[in-house]
């Protein structure tokens, strides 16, 4: 067994503060921290002699998955304490579960650090609740990455629409115009609420509500752009009517709808 450890954390949407408690703690005992550039404004927590970005390389291309499993496995053997700072929660989307089972084949010692999810927090502090008592009684999280018409398609679009709770797409804003389609087909109406949150909780956050028919129109619109979440379900236009007084200090100065 290594002498080492790695703490798979999560940083929060990107507002510091939304980071947790012990996040931060671990983050100024760690020897190293591993990020890529989702943690965004939170990286600010991180001292520049401890940050490892495995996010990009020199000359833009990603950094393989495989060289960041290696890595925490060769600095854990070293003895480190090392921290993997993910964006939002390490097992949502984030390659968490990927990188545990890699430590463990490995024998090296890990603990996990939850983190707000951005399909949670994302909507949240644009003033949408993910589940409502009169609207929405389930959510579902889901990859937008990959192509709805594809007949593989690891994301069942149709039972999505049928259970008639929140879909929260992560990932979703290229392929939004295939599963807004999708949703369609499979009997969604065309007058159900969307909404797009580009950089929940950083101090340029955007966000962008429309209808699943109108919806791509808004994000050309707007110009919409990655990290954003798409929120789809009636609870997408409790913002509309709160909006007046949901204190935002994450909004100012931004075109909003
Ligand atoms: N582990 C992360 C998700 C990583 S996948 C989490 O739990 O939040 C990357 C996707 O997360 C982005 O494409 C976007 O859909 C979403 N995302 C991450 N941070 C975001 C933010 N601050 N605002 C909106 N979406 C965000």
């Amino acid at each position: 067994m290594a002498d080492g450890i790695v703490y798979l954390v999560g940083s929060g949407p990107g507002d510091p503060e939304l980071l947790t408690v012990k996040a931060r703690r671990l983050i100024e005992e760690a020897d190293v921290v591993l990020h890529d550039k989702l943690p965004g404004p939170s990286l600010a927590l991180v001292p520049d002699e401890k940050a490892e970005d495995v996010g990009k390389r020199a000359g833009g291309e990603r950094t393989p998955q495989e060289y960041t499993n290696d890595r925490l496995v060769e600095l854990a053997q070293e003895g480190r304490t090392v921290v993997r700072l993910k964006g939002g929660d390490p097992f949502v989307f984030g390659r968490g579960g990927e990188e545990m089972e890699h430590l463990a084949a490995h024998d090296v010692e890990f603990e996990v650090v939850p983190g707000v999810t951005a399909g949670v927090a994302g909507p949240g502090v644009a003033g949408i609740p993910v589940t409502h008592r009169e609207y929405a009684s389930s959510v579902s999280f889901v990859t937008g990455h990959e192509d709805p018409t594809k007949p593989e398609s690891a994301v069942d679009w149709a039972a999505l629409a049928a259970t008639g709770g929140t879909i929260v797409v992560y990932m979703g804003v290229g392929k939004l115009p295939d599963y807004t389609a999708a949703l369609r087909e499979a009997g969604m109406a065309g007058d159900t609420p969307v909404a797009l949150v580009e950089r929940g909780s950083w101090p340029d956050q955007r966000v962008a509500v429309g209808t699943l028919a109108s919806i791509v129109d808004v994000r050309d619109e707007v110009g919409i752009e990655p990290p954003a979440v798409t929120i789809i379900g009636p609870v997408a236009a409790t913002r509309a009517r709160v909006r007046a007084f949901l204190a935002s200090p994450y909004e100012s100065g931004n075109e909003q709808s």
